[in-house]
Order: C-alpha cells, then structure tokens, then sequence
C-alpha cells in the first residue's frame, strides 16, 4: 500500500466513524461541502465524494466556494477543481472583506467578524439549493485548539461540535473530520497535489492567540505524542459531576431524578487507600 492510500484510508476511517457516532449522513441528504480552497476544504471533499461512492446509503454533495473579495484571490483555481473532481458546484461571491474592515477597529484582527458573515451566506445559500446540511471541514485539531482557547481566554468549556442544528432550525452543520488529524489532511493534499490557495489574502493581523496554543500543543506533543488525542477522546468523556457548573448539575439531576453530585464514572478523587486490621495506637 502506497503512502497516499494509508493516508486515505485513514482519512475514510476517521470520517466514517464520526458519521456513525453523531448521525452526520442520512439517507436523502443534500450536503453543501464548504470548499474555500484550503487544504482541509479538499480533503473534507475527496473523503465526501469516496465515501458516496461507497456508502450504502444515497445522498448528493454540492461543492460550494465563497470568494470573498480578498484582493487576488484565484476561485478559478477552486473552480478548476470542482470540474477535475467531477463534483456539481456554485461560486458565490460576496465582498465581505469591505465589511468586515468597516465592522473591525484599526489593528484588530478580522477572523471572528470575516467568519460570521461566511457562516450567514453559506446558511442562506444551504437553503436556497434546498440542502439539508453544511459540511465544514474542521478537523482535530481545530478542535482541540478551540478547546483550550475557550478554556484559557473566555473561560467556558466548550469546542466545535461535530453536528449543529441552527438557532432557526433551517440548517444543520456537520464536521465529519472531527476526529482526524490535520497533519493527515496536509500529508494527503500534499500527495495528491490539491491547488491549496493561500489563506493570508485577506491580509487579517495573526490569530495569535490560536498560534500560541497551537504551539503549546505542538510542544506537548513533542513530549507525549498521545495529547492531541487525548483531548479529543476528553471532549467525548466529560464528566459534570467533577465540574463546576450548577445548572448543567441539576438540570442532570432533574433529568435522571437523582442527586446531581452522585459520584459518577471513573472519581478522581479516590480516597486514599485504608491499611485494614489492627491499628497499632490508640486506645480500641
Ligand atoms: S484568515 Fe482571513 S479569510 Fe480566514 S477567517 Fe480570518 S479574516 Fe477570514
């Protein structure tokens, strides 16, 4: 087996087992594939188009680029990609960067305005081609990433989910590459050659933020490999009970109709173990 198939294969199984675990591909499905032209946007492609191939169930995929009006930004090459792959497709273009400078004070940075008004277009582009979900392809790391930086600078527990049902109820976004590895998805575009555009045309200030934990991952992986996976299983193993949040606690509570701070799982604060028999002082 040649390196790209192990890199596919493990693409495949990555997805696969995010599709079964949160229900991300239904039978019926018109999925809208977010294709910006990044490496991770055509990996989250090819493993949709193979796995259509394949899968036992029927569903269509419209591959969708935005070009969002950053100076020199090729959507030709996205195009001609579409067309090579054989893929139905749309080009949107909406100058979303004039806005997003206007919306931005001076030195700031563009990522969470740009992202917002992407995620409004795409919603509203779902519905109008009548699809029945958005794929993104958010992948790992981005995951955990989102994680820590929720954790350290916002400080609330949360990431990306794997599947996400709009406010309105008129879109559900899927993330069927949550559980694979971005260092894959870069072997893999590399492999097959995707025409990756560059992502710094919009000319936005570093997400530093995102950089630093990035790096500290990066640090920590160096040391113990497994950590990058080891939050991604933590996100999958949360356990309220040794948390802090009261209203998750009794809303649990409620639920199950039981005491909210019963111990549950594997308790990290075992006591320490007791030496039965007798005790050598005291006075019993
Ligand atoms: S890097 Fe540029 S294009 Fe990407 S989200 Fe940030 S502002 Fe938008």
């Amino acid at each position: 087996m040649t390196e790209v198939e192990r890199l596919e294969r493990r693409l495949l199984r990555a997805a696969s087992r995010a599709i079964e675990d949160f229900g991300l591909v239904e039978a019926g499905d018109r999925i809208l594939v977010a294709v910006s032209g990044g490496k991770d946007s055509y990996g989250l492609l090819h493993v949709l188009q193979r796995l259509q191939q394949r899968a036992p169930v029927h569903f269509e995929l419209v591959a969708v680029n935005l070009d969002q009006g950053h100076p020199g930004y090729p959507a030709h090459v996205v195009e001609g990609h579409f067309r090579a792959v054989g893929v139905p497709y749309r080009m949107l273009r909406e100058d979303t960067l004039t806005v997003v400078k206007r919306l931005v004070p001076e030195g700031g940075t563009y990522c969470s305005a740009c992202s917002r008004l992407r995620r409004g277009i795409l919603y509203t582009a779902a519905v109008e081609m009548r699809c029945t979900k958005i794929a993104l392809g958010h992948h790992r790391d981005d995951l955990v990433e989102t994680l820590l930086l929720s954790a350290l600078y916002s400080g609330a527990l949360k990431s990306m989910p794997a599947r996400l049902v709009s406010r309105d109820g008129r879109n559900v976004v899927i993330r069927p590459l949550c559980y694979a590895a971005e260092e894959d998805l870069a072997a893999f575009a590399e492999a097959m050659r995707f025409p990756v555009v560059p992502c710094d045309l919009c000319g936005s200030q570093p997400n530093l933020r995102r950089k630093r934990v990035k790096r500290l991952l990066a640090e920590l992986a160096a040391e113990h490999p497994a950590v990058k996976g080891n939050l991604l299983h933590a996100l999958g193993k949360v356990l309220p009970g040794h948390l802090l949040d009261r209203d998750l606690l009794r809303r649990l509570g409620e639920a199950r109709g039981d005491d909210p701070w019963l111990e549950e799982g594997d308790a990290c604060e075992e006591p320490p173990p007791v030496a039965l028999g007798r005790r050598s002082g005291g006075d019993a």
